[in-house]
């Protein structure tokens, strides 16, 4: 998964990204990076492995002039995990500089890699999104506009985008509309972000958010809007509601926190614990769920775990760490209020399980005498083509084991999943217009024939350092 953020007509319009991109750190932790163009339409590139505060310090943004900018931060769902495949990307074609920062996954990519490879290009790196530079820049089509349009017929899936060609920005949602995007206002200039948060940092005005197949172009401090891609049936990404945007933001015209409490009132619904003594979250993407649980329950609210947040993805696990002492670096129990009580413990998601048994094995330890385990949305049944990094169907506890069978590997005195159907009536609005294939197995697209060569294709060029 990714963030990305651009701007246009902003100055010092780096520092604005660089500001943005903390906002939308949760959606890639893996690598960041910035793409400025100055006055005289020069683009400059910053891109390093890691988190923005590491990525980015004073000397390097000032090394970023201009008005226009564009950032990334990533989490790699296809491609490795190697700096080549940091974005925004930057390339010099015929037009002068091209660069793009995508979030979403390309369905089709590695066919058009293929036959793009066949023709001649040669690729920097493994990820799916260098597909649409080489496309915008073997399009036979005369403006750089239309090479762009040219290039968006040809892929599918998922792709939110931010790009540059010169100094013209483009934002861009695929038709379904899988990813968020916003746009704003910042003094005279513009701004487009993966979410609101993002805006609110930079003190940027919401305008609204990018309907799927919009297409936006900003040039010289004005916006037009393009005409949109060719309609196709919206499938906005559920779990983007469910775990993956901050809760502050406004996600498909929705309160991602609206949302989430909305979850916990049905999973009460759905699977009360009428004894438990307390309900409490796995902090963070539950808080506001556990929440939701406890106001249509009665249940006493509590804060039961305690979250470092200062482990990091890259924190060297000790030398033959079990699960649960991965585990115990995360989360630590409050043992005041667990022991000897009847516990509601309410997570968003379960994926392979390996966090939730080891987080049950902490609260029986911290003296909880009944577990009860409460889950926000259905079992995940299959990975995710779209953008969601979630592992193959085989590692997939849910797409392999009945629920009676996850509870007495979690260890839990009862286990209770939110329906799709509660799941959808939580999100609100029209239940068509998602994409819950990770639950449903309803893919809104063809399937990648090959993803696990999408993912895991060496890069060739592994050392370079930008
Ligand atoms: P596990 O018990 O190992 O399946 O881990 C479950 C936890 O993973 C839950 O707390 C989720 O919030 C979290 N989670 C769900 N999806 C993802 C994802 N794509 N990347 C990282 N963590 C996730």
């Amino acid at each position: 998964m990714c963030g990305i953020i651009g701007v246009s007509g902003v100055p010092d319009a780096a520092r604005q990204v660089y500001l943005g991109l903390y906002s939308l750190q949760h959606r890639g932790q893996e690598s960041s990076g910035i793409v400025s163009v100055d006055s005289a339409g020069v683009a400059r590139a910053h891109r390093g492995m890691g988190l923005v505060a590491d990525v980015f310090g004073e000397a390097v943004i000032a090394g970023l002039p201009g008005d226009v900018a564009l950032g990334h931060t990533r989490y790699s769902t296809a491609g490795t995990s190697v700096l080549v495949n940091a974005q925004p990307m930057l390339a010099s074609y015929r037009e002068g500089p091209l660069a793009l920062a995508h979030n979403g996954n390309l369905t089709n990519a590695v066919q058009l890699r293929s036959d793009l490879v066949a023709k001649g290009s040669i690729f920097q790196s493994s990820s799916d999104s260098e597909v649409l530079v080489h496309l915008i820049a073997r399009s036979e089509a005369r403006e750089p506009e239309d090479q762009l349009l040219d290039a968006l017929e040809r892929v599918e899936g998922a792709y939110s985008l931010v790009i540059t060609i010169g100094r013209t920005l483009y934002a861009i949602v695929d038709p379904r509309g899988f990813r968020p995007l916003w746009l704003g206002r910042s003094g005279s200039g513009w701004v487009v972000a993966s979410e609101t948060c993002a805006l609110d940092i930079l003190g940027a005005t919401p305008v609204r958010e990018l309907e799927p197949g919009n297409v936006i172009r900003i040039q010289g401090g004005e916006l037009d809007e393009l005409p949109s891609l060719p309609p196709k049936p919206h499938r906005r990404c559920i779990f983007e509601l469910v775990y993956f945007s901050r809760p502050d933001s406004t996600v498909f015209q929705r309160s991602v926190d609206g949302v989430r409490r909305a979850l916990g009132r049905e999973l009460a619904r759905e699977h009360p614990a009428p004894d438990a003594d307390c309900v409490f979250s796995v902090p963070d993407s539950s808080n506001a769920m556990a929440l939701g649980f406890s106001e249509a329950s009665g249940v006493k609210l509590e804060h039961a775990l305690i979250r470092n947040h200062y482990v990091g993805r890259t924190f060297i696990q000790p030398v033959q760490a079990g699960r649960t002492a991965k585990v115990k670096i995360k989360f630590n129990p409050v043992r005041e209020v667990l022991a000897g009580k009847k516990v509601v413990v309410v997570d968003d998601s379960i994926v392979r399980g390996t966090t939730s048994k080891a987080l049950v094995q902490l609260i029986r330890q911290a003296g909880a005498t009944e577990v009860h385990f409460r889950v926000g949305s259905p079992p995940i049944t299959g990975p995710c083509y779209y953008g969601i990094d979630t592992p193959t169907k085989s590692e997939l506890i849910g797409a392999n084991h009945s629920v009676e069978e996850i509870r007495r590997h979690l260890g839990v005195d009862s286990l209770g999943y939110l329906s799709l159907d509660g799941m959808l009536r939580a999100a609100g609005g029209d239940p068509h217009e998602f994409c819950h294939a990770c639950f449903s197995g309803e893919y809104p697209t063809e399937i990648p024939t090959d993803p696990a060569r999408a993912r895991h294709a060496a890069p060739l060029l592994a050392g370079v350092t930008t």
